[in-house]
């Protein structure tokens, strides 16, 4: 058996309660904690990624096309939701990624593609918001990076940018391979 790792994408205040919150993003906040539990009580690994701009993201690109300050660094906005309950210190495979684009750089995490007997020995699934940017982002960059990996989203763990998008972005990862689970 593949061992389990959840990525828990940009689930942060202001993409939950703040400048980009949505009342989607809140109703999905229990589905979270639940599937984020199931993985720590089965000491599989967490990781968490955290969208992170400076105080000048309104003269970056994504500033300008998207001109709503949000996960600004060391702002509340920026940290995750208080119902995960995230360590501070962890141990590496546990630990916050910091990423200042949609997508993370996973080729960072080499081990993630590795094999045990010509099986891969992990399998990934993602959970967090939005379904249409960072979701799908990073999604397709594990795709990218670690091809036999299986890759799982649980569409009853993201929300959208709007409802439309999230149901779009579940069909076109399908499209891409991508296992989409519990989609309604
Ligand atoms: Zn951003």
């Amino acid at each position: 058996m593949a061992k389990k790792i959840l990525v828990v994408v940009d689930v942060q205040n202001d993409f939950v309660y703040g400048s980009l919150g949505s009342d989607e993003a809140i109703a999905i906040v229990p589905n979270i904690v639940k599937k984020i539990n199931e993985y720590r009580n089965n000491g599989d690994f967490v990781i968490f990624t955290k969208d992170t701009h400076e105080v000048n993201y309104l003269n970056t690109q994504e500033g300008r096309k998207l001109p709503v300050e949000h996960c600004i660094r060391n702002t509340w906005g920026w940290e995750i939701i208080s119902e995960l309950a995230v360590e501070e210190e962890s141990p590496d495979l546990r630990k916050i990624r910091y990423k200042d684009t949609f997508g993370y750089h996973w080729d960072y995490l080499p081990w993630l593609g590795m094999f045990e007997l010509g099986k891969p020995i992990y399998e990934v699934e993602i959970i967090g918001l939005c379904t249409d940017i960072c979701v799908i982002t990073n999604a397709l960059c594990l795709k990218t990076e670690f091809p036999e990996v299986e890759i799982t989203v649980d569409a009853s763990c993201c929300a959208g940018s709007t409802p439309v998008k999230h149901k779009a972005a579940l069909e076109v990862m399908e499209s891409c391979q991508i296992n989409v689970i519990n989609k309604n």
